[in-house]
């Protein structure tokens, strides 16, 4: 399996975020980048480097005054000599305010809602990196072959075109997918990550020809809390085209793997030219968000689902985040899917 990245995805470390009253431990440490390289190199993956050249493509799905916000944050925020090393916002607008101001920290909530998306001096480069990879990725599915797997990091699904939020700045799927759909015309998005892809949904929402599957914790009970929910689906000409499958906590292999097939199955009614997984592993048992219960057997069973469809598939990184497992989780997805796809049609 051709596998794409770049080593910038690493430059982006924050050590923690403020939630529940005190400081914790940022989960999406630059650490996983370096386990994720490591399975990947260990199964003799062809790996390459995304080049950094198609800035356009990130602008077709965000807004550009919030991507050149985020290029220059953190600059405008250390001229500022009394404020802390890391940007954090900490005022937000809500529904009922809607007055976009100039002022840094007006401005920085504008395009946030909650302090789980910190920046650094690098930021910026990693999110960057991250978003280039998942472009060069769809644009070598397009070139021929697959799967490829985009190994992004930081991740993108929840972010909005002008919105970071979830530890996501960028949303890579969607850039991904919009690449795509030039390409083979309809594109179907299915989406492991326990939390459900608000962003992406947003983003897809009246699109005809993009299909989004999503399947995750029930959003009453787990971010991203305001969206997600079974009667989502779509609106405009992209009605019918939005399909969620809230869970309830703690759901095991088989139930998940019956949404995965749900899932497919409407993939296939779909009929798309190509297919973009947004591969989470926080499903995973073992993962330190412990919301369900999927184990190394679930994940490679779901690989072979999706490899069964035998379309042009992309898979892109989303969450899944530091325990002994999360390598183990990937290795399992990657090695089914590649046997999957290998198999002749029956
Ligand atoms: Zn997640």
């Amino acid at each position: 399996m051709l596998v794409v990245h770049h080593p910038d995805q690493a430059l982006h470390d924050p050590d923690q975020v403020f939630r529940t009253g005190k400081f914790v431990a940022q989960p999406d440490r630059a650490e996983r980048y370096r386990i994720f390289l490591d399975v990947v190199t260990r199964a003799r993956h062809e790996i390459v480097v995304a080049p950094l050249d198609q800035a356009e493509a990130i602008t077709a799905v965000h807004d550009p005054d919030y991507v050149a916000f985020l290029e220059k944050v953190h600059d405008r925020w250390i001229a500022n000599p009394d404020y802390g090393p890391v940007v954090i916002p900490n005022v937000h607008p809500t529904h009922r305010m809607h007055r976009k101001p100039t002022e840094l920290l007006g401005e920085l909530g504008w395009y946030s809602n909650s302090t789980s998306c910190p920046i650094t001096a690098d930021t910026w480069k990693a999110v960057f990196a991250s978003a280039q990879v998942a472009v060069h990725g769809a644009d070598r599915l397009t070139a021929g072959g697959g799967p490829i797997y985009a190994m992004c990091r930081p991740p993108g699904h929840h972010a909005y075109p002008d919105l970071m939020t979830g530890v996501c700045y960028l949303n890579n799927a969607a850039i991904a997918a919009r690449r795509l759909a030039q390409r083979f015309g309809k594109v179907a998005i299915i989406d492991l990550d326990v939390h459900h892809c608000n962003g992406t949904q947003f983003i897809f929402w009246e699109d005809p020809d993009v299909l989004v599957t999503s399947i995750h914790v029930d959003p009453r009970l787990s971010a991203p809390y305001y969206a997600g929910y079974a009667d989502e689906t779509g609106a405009g000409a992209g009605t019918g085209l939005n399909f969620n499958q809230p869970l309830p906590w703690a759901t095991e292999n088989e139930a998940w793997l019956g949404a995965v097939d749900r899932a497919v199955a409407r993939i296939r009614d779909f009929g798309p030219g190509a297919v973009l997984v947004s591969l989470g592993f926080d499903a995973g048992a073992e993962d330190p968000v412990a919301t369900f219960k999927i184990d190394d057997q679930g994940f490679a069973e779901a690989a072979g689902k999706l490899a069964a469809l035998r379309l042009p598939t992309l898979l892109v990184q989303e969450g899944g985040y530091l325990s002994p497992s999360l390598g183990g989780y990937l290795q399992s997805f990657l090695a089914a899917f590649e046997a999957g796809a290998a198999q002749q049609p029956s």
